[in-house]
C-alpha cells in the first residue's frame, strides 16, 4: 500500500493551460498533463493506491467551485481530495463546516498564493476551527519556486504558528519537508515539533543524510510519503523513497500507515 499525500489535478477545460502557465513561472517540467485521468496513469505506472489532490483557493469566491469539484472526485479511483479556503473569507467557520459537510477529510492552505502570514490570526482561526471539525490541515511551507519573496509560510513562522494553537490536538502538516530550499531552518524550529512533514518535492534536493536525520529525530511516525505531483514524478519519487537507507518499519509508517490513521481509513474499511 502507498499514499501520496500531496499531488495536484486541474479540471480538463483549464489543466493544460494552468500547467503551462506553471511550468514557466516555476521553471520546471510537469510529470503528468494536470488533468485527473493523467494523474491515474501516474500512479498505476508507479503503484500508488491513493492520491491526496491538494486544491488551492486563491481567491475567497473561488470557494464553491472548488469545493464543489472537490467532492465530486473525491472517495473513488484512488483520488482523495481536500478541500480549499481562502483566510480572507468572512465565514471561515461557515465553509469549514460546508468542506466537512462534503465528505473532504482537510484542506489545503498555500499561503505564498494567498498572500498571508501563516502565524497570521486569519490562518489561526482557520487551522484551529479545522481541528474542532476533525479536518486536516495541509500547509505550503517553504518557498516556492514559482512566486517572489517573501516567504510566507519559513519554518520559523511555522513553528510560531504551531505555539500559537493545540497543535498536539490538531492534525497539521507542513509539506515539503517543513520548508521547501530551508532544510536547516526546518530542522532547526520544526524537528520534534507536534506536526506531520509530508516529503514532497524534497528528496532530489535534500541532502539524504541531513533527510535521514530529519526522519530519525523527528520520528518516522510524523513524515508523510508525497510528490507534489505533476511536480515530482510518483515513480521516480517512490523508487528515491526506497531506495533511502530506512527501515522497512519506517518505510511502511511513510509509505502508508501514518496517513491511513490520519486520513481516518481504517475505521471505514
Ligand atoms: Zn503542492
Amino acid at each position: 500500500m502507498v499514499i501520496d499525500f500531496h499531488t495536484h489535478t486541474f479540471p480538463d477545460a483549464m489543466a493544460a493551460r494552468t500547467i503551462a502557465g506553471l511550468e514557466k513561472a516555476g521553471g520546471i517540467q510537469a510529470h503528468t498533463d494536470g488533468t485527473r485521468s493523467g494523474l491515474q496513469e501516474s500512479m498505476r505506472r508507479a503503484g500508488i493506491d491513493w492520491s491526496v489532490v491538494l486544491p488551492v483557493v486563491t481567491k475567497p469566491h473561488q470557494f464553491h467551485t472548488i469545493n464543489t469539484v472537490a467532492a465530486e472526485i473525491t472517495g473513488k479511483d484512488g483520488i482523495l481530495s481536500f478541500g480549499g479556503i481562502h483566510p480572507d473569507t468572512e465565514d471561515y467557520k461557515g465553509e469549514l463546516k460546508t468542506i466537512q459537510s462534503l465528505g473532504l477529510k482537510g484542506i489545503k492552505l498555500h499561503p505564498d498564493y494567498q498572500k498571508t502570514f501563516i502565524d497570521d490570526r486569519k490562518y489561526l482561526r482557520i487551522i484551529d476551527y479545522a481541528a474542532e471539525l476533525s479536518l486536516v490541515t495541509v500547509i505550503h511551507a517553504g518557498i516556492d519556486i514559482g512566486l517572489p519573496s517573501p516567504v510566507h509560510c519559513p519554518p520559523d513562522r511555522a513553528a510560531r504558528m504551531l505555539a500559537s494553537l493545540d497543535a498536539e490536538h490538531a492534525a497539521i502538516v507542513l509539506a515539503h519537508t517543513g520548508g521547501y530550499d530551508q532544510w536547516d531552518e526546518a530542522e532547526e524550529y520544526l524537528v520534534g515539533k507536534p506536526v506531520y512533514l509530508d516529503i514532497s518535492y524534497s528528496l532530489h534536493r535534500i541532502p539524504q543524510e541531513q533527510f535521514i536525520r530529519i526522519v530519525r529525530d523527528h520520528g518516522a511516525d510524523r513524515m508523510l510519503f508525497a510528490t507534489d505531483s505533476p511536480w515530482g514524478g510518483q515513480k521516480e519519487t517512490l523508487e528515491r523513497f526506497q531506495g533511502l537507507p530506512l527501515n522497512q518499519e519506517e518505510k511502511d509508517r511513510i509509505l502508508y500507515q501514518n496517513a491511513q490513521k490520519l486520513l481516518r481509513m481504517e475505521e471505514e474499511g
